[in-house]
C-alpha cells in the first residue's frame, strides 16, 4: 500500500492543523520509511516473485521490526514522544502517533497474511485485498482523494509555490502508485530498498508544500 498512507497524511492535517504536512508524511508511511534501511542492513528480508502469479510481486518474508503490530505501536509512541518534546503539542503528538498506527491497519486490509502481531513466533495477519488489484487500487485512490480533499479544504496557498508544489507532489504520488502497479517487478531486494529510501524526498516535499500554505479561514 502506498498512496493511501499519503492520503492519511493529507487528511490528518484537519485533526491537527498546526502539524506540518511534512511531519504527517513522516508519520503515516513511517514503517515503510524505516523498512528500506532494515533491508539494506540485512535485518529484514523480502523476496521477489517473478513468475507473474502475485500482485504485488513481493513476499514479505521477515519484517517484524518495521511491520509487526507491537513494533508499530512502539514506533508510534516514539514519534509522538519526539514531537511532544519538540513542540509541546499533545494533540499534534497524538495525531502523529495514530497516523503511524494507521499504516498497519491499512496494510492489514491489503496484505496477504504476512503481518506479524509481534516479533518472534507470532501468527500472521492480512485480509489479502491485493489479490483483487482493481479493488486494492480503488481503495488506495479513494483514501488518497478523501485525504487530499480535506487538506485542500483546510489550507490555502500563500503564494504560487503553495499551489504548484502541492499539485506536482500529487502528480508524483499518483505516478508512483501507477508505476508500481504496472511496472516490471523490481530487479532485487537491494533495488527495492534504494528506491524506498527515495520516499524521504516526499517527506521533505511535504514540509516544502506546507510552508507555502496557510490554514484556510472560513466563514
Ligand atoms: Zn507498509
Amino acid at each position: 500500500m502506498f498512496l493511501a498512507h499519503f492520503g492519511i497524511g493529507f487528511g490528518a492535517k484537519t485533526a491537527a492543523p498546526k502539524v506540518s504536512l511534512g511531519s504527517l508524511f513522516l508519520a503515516a508511511p513511517f514503517i515503510d520509511l524505516i523498512w528500506p534501511t532494515l533491508l539494506l542492513l540485512g535485518i529484514e528480508r523480502v523476496h521477489i516473485i517473478t513468475d507473474g502469479t502475485r500482485n504485488p510481486p513481493l513476499e514479505f518474508v521477515y519484517y517484524p521490526y518495521s511491520h509487526s503490530l507491537l513494533a508499530v505501536i512502539g514506533w508510534a509512541a516514539l514519534v509522538a514522544a519526539i514531537y511532544y518534546i519538540a513542540r509541546c503539542s499533545r494533540i499534534g503528538a497524538v495525531v502523529l502517533g495514530l497516523a503511524v498506527v494507521s499504516h498497519w491497519l491499512l496494510d492489514l486490509v491489503v496484505h496477504y497474511p504476512d503481518l506479524p502481531l509481534y516479533p518472534g513466533n507470532s501468527p500472521f495477519l492480512g485480509f489479502g485485498v491485493w489479490s483483487s488489484p482493481v479493488v486494492a487500487m480503488a481503495l488506495e485512490f479513494s483514501i488518497f482523494a478523501a485525504g487530499l480533499w480535506l487538506y485542500l479544504r483546510g489550507t490555502m496557498a500563500s503564494d504560487a509555490t503553495g499551489k504548484w508544489a502541492l499539485w506536482s507532489l500529487v502528480a508524483v504520488l499518483v505516478f508512483i502508485q501507477i508505476a508500481n502497479a504496472f511496472g516490471a517487478p523490481p530487479p532485487s531486494a537491494t533495488a527495492i530498498a534504494w528506491v524506498g529510501q527515495a520516499q524521504w524526498l516526499l517527506v521533505a516535499w511535504g514540509y516544502w508544500v506546507d510552508s507555502h500554505r496557510r490554514l484556510a479561514t472560513r466563514g
